[in-house]
């Protein structure tokens, strides 16, 4: 209660003071009413003083890092939720069912716990003791299961549909699929960039995962700007996009592997399905790249960011670049690099993963685990 009553006084006096100077500050960012809920999304827009300097442009990071579970994925979490409840098919108590492995899981932990619905995920069981170890004590009833191919009856997708199937007051998420997530981007995130930049951007870069942050802010930007803003996929290795969009439309076979988590994709998904074809280009990003770039973000921004945000980094900077001086590209920074530090800092993994003569010897002293 004392903290209740600390937090509602601080938001008194933060109006107040804003309200002195001028500016309005809106209900929802005086005090999360709702509780977690209302405290997805608003997220600042950082200028990344370094990349920025170096290329001549305004290089833009949204700084999605800083939702309360700690990803761009709350932002989904909560729009599949909440279609899911305005739909009927999730009522009070009932049980939300998702296949996740990472960030979705955990901000549909917050958004069930917050909301008092049940969470079951299903995983597939290469994934680490760690991330089980979160979602169970986030509230989450978790099933590690056989890794096998999304074609097979048993992968973890298809697992998590059946076990909604026989439930009773139940609802499977289906993040890749239903384009909630997507709308939540289209009503969030895109609105957001929009009006932090004050509608005076050039460029946006974005990786893929599910592809609601890609296609959501794309659309939105899109259509906000009559087509000139200019949308780039951001592709890691063992992603099938990057050579979709460059040929013209191919799918081909999944081929090599990235250091990158969360992205990647095989398949054009319903998120994707509708606004792919607005995308502009596509950037292949190698993780030599992308792993100097986390390091980089460290010592020059004080930026502690997971490696797909630095895959997004690197697509800015490239798309700045070949831009030219005076344009303003925005990208999105997903998550920190909390939950990967272990494998990001350590010496060992970098020596496996043939990463370390990547990483500037200004910059080795960060290699700490
Ligand atoms: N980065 C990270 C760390 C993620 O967990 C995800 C989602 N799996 C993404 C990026 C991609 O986001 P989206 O699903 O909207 O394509």
């Amino acid at each position: 209660l004392a903290a209740t009553a600390w937090r509602a006084a601080e938001g008194v006096a933060q109006w107040e003071s804003a309200h002195a100077h001028g500016i309005e500050i809106s209900k929802a960012q005086r005090i999360a009413e709702r509780g977690f809920i209302d405290a997805i999304g608003k997220t600042p827009l950082i200028r990344m003083k370094r990349l920025s300097e170096e290329t001549g442009c305004e290089v833009l990071g949204k700084a999605e890092f800083q939702n309360p579970g700690g990803s761009v994925k709350d932002r989904a979490a909560l729009y599949v939720v909440e279609a899911a409840e305005r739909s009927g098919k999730l009522r009070a108590g009932g049980t939300v069912i998702e296949g996740t492995a990472g960030n979705t899981g955990i901000g549909l932990a917050h958004v069930c716990r917050s909301k008092g619905y049940n969470l079951v995920i299903y995983m597939p069981n290469t994934q680490s003791q760690g991330k089980i170890d979160l979602l169970r004590l986030l509230g989450a009833e978790v099933y590690p299961v056989p890794a096998v191919p999304f074609e097979n009856p048993e992968n973890y997708n298809h697992q998590a549909k059946r076990h909604a199937e026989r439930t009773e007051n139940a609802v499977w998420t289906d993040q890749f699929d239903n384009t909630a997530n997507r709308q939540a981007h289209i009503e969030t995130t895109g609105p957001e960039i929009w009006a932090q930049t004050g509608g005076k951007l050039d460029a946006f870069t974005c990786a893929t995962g599910t592809g609601g942050t890609l296609a959501g802010v794309t659309r939105y930007l899109k259509e906000k700007s009559g087509g000139k803003v200019k949308c780039y996929l951001a592709d890691p290795p063992g992603s099938v996009l990057h050579s979709y969009i460059t040929s013209g439309g191919q799918l081909k076979e999944r081929t090599g592997s990235s250091i990158t988590e969360g992205i990647g994709q095989g398949r054009i998904t319903d998120n994707l399905k509708p606004d792919i074809e607005m995308v502009d280009g596509a950037l292949h990003i190698a993780d030599e790249k992308t792993i100097e770039m986390v390091y980089r973000c460290l010592d020059e921004e004080g930026l502690y960011l997971g490696a797909s945000s630095c895959l997004n980094v690197v697509a800015a900077k490239e798309v700045a670049e070949k831009l030219g001086k005076g344009h303003t590209v925005v990208t999105i920074l997903c998550d920190g690099a909390y939950r990967y530090a272990d494998r990001l800092f350590s010496r060992k993994w970098l020596q496996e993963k043939r990463l370390l003569n990547s990483i500037p010897e200004r910059l080795q002293k960060y290699i700490v685990l």
